[in-house]
């Protein structure tokens, strides 16, 4: 534990006396250290495809001016890492509008399906080139709930963008909806989200740290497959502000499952 400690002069009934407090600042400082990591890896991340950006504009500049073939090669290159930083600012964005929202509680009304339904269809491109079948399950009345649409389209593309990244050629990543009167145990609770995917799943080992910032368990797997290590930091943070709950199972070599659940509010 950390203690801030001060010292100062008191009068007391009997005469001058010397008052010594100490606070526990423990929170504070881990707060402190959260923001310098938070700060040390943003830059960290930002800089690794610069470096690389500002190696090829020396080679373009240099050895390979007047090679057309290698130039095609480098910008294409340059053209990724390019990408790869205007991804993470953009999640980092997402991730600083999302935590200053925090606090205030969406009130549109939103159908959950029709989220699904919305995202599946922008992602079908995604899962077709990596050879993943999507597939969902949802109910047949419609129904609705209060949150902000723009931001449960995001829980849900982030869950099921990671499923079709991390499971592989082959997999099925499957989203369910229940609705909350098909569900009487979960009535109080509210709608049931899951996405599952039949992938590798992971070791639960890593499940608990999961959804901090920068947490991966195969670094060189995310970046490779675009990853900026933000997705689920996001998808929490959507989750709290919309007082719903979020949990990971996962069974190393059958697949991983994300269950979230809003409240109908
Ligand atoms: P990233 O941008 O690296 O995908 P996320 O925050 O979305 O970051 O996920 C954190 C890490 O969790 C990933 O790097 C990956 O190791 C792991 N992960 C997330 N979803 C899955 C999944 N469906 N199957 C296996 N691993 C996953």
């Amino acid at each position: 534990a950390t203690y801030r400690v001060q010292v100062g002069s008191v009068v007391l009934d009997s005469g001058p006396g010397v008052l010594v407090s100490f606070e526990d600042v423990t929170p504070l400082e881990r707060v402190g250290q959260m923001r310098r990591d938070f700060v040390a890896n943003v830059s960290h991340e930002l800089r690794t495809p610069l470096t690389a950006l500002m190696g090829f504009i020396e080679t373009l500049k240099g050895p390979a001016r007047g090679d057309p073939v290698a130039q095609a090669r480098f910008l294409a290159v340059m053209e990724a890492e390019a990408a790869r930083m205007n991804r993470l600012i953009g999640d980092l964005l997402s991730l600083s509008r999302v935590e200053a929202e925090e606090r205030v509680r969406p009130t549109d009304r939103v159908d959950p399906a029709d989220l699904v339904r919305a995202t599946l269809s922008g992602l079908s491109g995604l899962a077709e080139e990596a050879g993943v079948t999507l597939e969902a399950a949802m109910p047949e009345r419609a129904f609705s709930i209060s949150g902000d649409a723009d931001q449960l389209r995001q829980v849900l593309t982030n869950l099921v963008e990671n499923g079709i990244k991390y499971a592989g050629r082959g997999a099925v990543v499957r989203v369910t909806l229940g609705a909350p009167e098909m569900q009487p145990r979960l009535r109080a609770e509210g709608v049931v989200l899951t996405v599952s995917d039949s992938g590798p799943g992971i070791d639960p080992l890593h499940l608990p740290r999961l959804t901090e910032r920068f947490y991966r368990v195969d670094g060189h797997r995310s970046r490779e497959k675009g990853g900026t290590g933000l997705g689920l930091a996001i998808v929490k943070h959507i989750v709290n502000r919309h007082r719903g709950r979020m949990r990971i199972e996962s069974e190393p070599g059958r697949g991983t499952r994300f269950t979230v659940v809003l409240p109908v509010g």
